[in-house]
């Protein structure tokens, strides 16, 4: 089999799930525990990699709220932010659609018109130095129940940042049902958001059905579930709504127990808009060229399969128009010219 990393790495690729805390790499947590020394997080490199390597979910959590708590002024949130896109850009990312916790931040209390302003001049930074065009899906941190529903609908309603295109649901979904969040999600559609829960990563089929019906999902976080209900499948196929895919994010969360029977090929089978992603990356220890090695080989891809999958990201974005058919143009040029050479 042909070794499909050099063509991955140069790919042209569009990120639709992934989190901005979540995607602090060691060298990034380095430089803000740097300046924040009273901090417990170890910065240099060597003692950061092991601080990283996780021994446990429960430990994955508590580095992540570690990381959480570095970020603790406007400042911070743009280095984070800039950084990020940084290390999207070495990997080709030409878009990606972060997921951010406003609450997460708010709540600690950065202010938050300064908050808005620190991520919008990331984005503005990144799209002119990188070449990174970043957009924003304001997440509800599940867990925290429906005050910070209120409050992550009222950030993104109110407050809207320019580059926010759409509202979304994280954290656990066992015991945290989705229908509740419906009023949320009806004031963010009402405001011209688009609707992207996770649902069905840790729970049943009946997840992502309540994510469709009741909070009007265009795409769904995960779906992992998704197979195991064939008129769900026909449905996300039919209405060519897309499933943000992290492959090793279900590996360490343990929602699939071998990468090996990974439902990916029977979400492909079945026609649906399968999109590929990283959720976490340095936490998981991957990234996005990672993740599409992982479903390259688990679809048995070659170079135009995997341009193909780079296309679906492009297709169930947010871009506009015109901005989905110049990334398009550029993974077709990119890949011609890789299959003559
Ligand atoms: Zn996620």
């Amino acid at each position: 089999m042909t070794d499909l990393r050099p063509f991955i790495a140069g790919l042209p690729k569009a990120e639709l799930h992934v989190h901005h805390v979540g995607s602090a790499s060691p060298r990034i947590v380095a430089e803000l525990a740097a300046r924040h020394p009273d901090s417990l997080v170890p910065t240099d490199p060597e003692a950061l990699a092991d601080y990283f390597t996780f021994t446990d979910f429960a430990h994955f959590i508590d580095v992540y709220l570690s990381v959480v708590d570095l970020v603790r002024t406007p400042e911070d949130v743009r280095l984070l932010t800039y950084e990020v896109a940084r290390d999207m850009a070495r990997q080709n990312i030409r878009y990606a659609e972060l997921t951010i916790t406003p609450y997460s931040s708010t709540r600690r209390g950065i202010d938050e018109k300064a908050f808005m302003e620190a991520i919008e001049d990331a984005r503005t930074a990144a799209e002119s130095d990188l070449g990174v065009i970043l957009r924003w899906c304001f997440d509800i941190p599940g867990e925290a129940g429906l005050e910070a529903a209120e409050e992550t609908a009222r950030l993104a309603v109110d407050l809207r940042p320019e580059g926010l295109v759409s509202f979304g649901l994280g954290g656990p979904e066992v015991g945290v049902p989705r229908p509740q969040f419906k009023p949320y999600f009806d004031r963010a559609i009402a405001a011209g958001l688009h609707s992207v829960p996770h649902a069905g990563e840790t729970t049943g089929p009946q997840t992502i059905w309540d994510a469709l019906t009741e909070l009007r999902a265009e795409r769904v976080g995960h779906g992992t579930s998704a197979p195991r209900d064939p008129a769900l499948l026909a449905h996300l196929a039919e209405h060519r709504i897309a499933l943000e895919v992290c492959p090793t994010s279900n590996i360490a969360t343990r929602a699939v127990a071998d990468i090996d029977r990974h439902p990916i090929r029977e979400m492909v089978a079945a026609g649906v808009l399968v999109t590929v992603n990283s959720d976490d990356p340095p936490m998981f220890g991957t990234d996005l060229n990672t993740e599409y090695e992982v479903a390259a080989r688990l679809l048995e891809l070659d170079e135009r399969g995997v341009a193909a999958l780079a296309r679906n990201a492009v297709e169930a974005s947010f871009l506009d128009p015109a901005g989905k058919s110049r990334i398009a143009a550029e993974i077709d040029a990119y890949t011609d010219r890789w299959l003559a050479s």
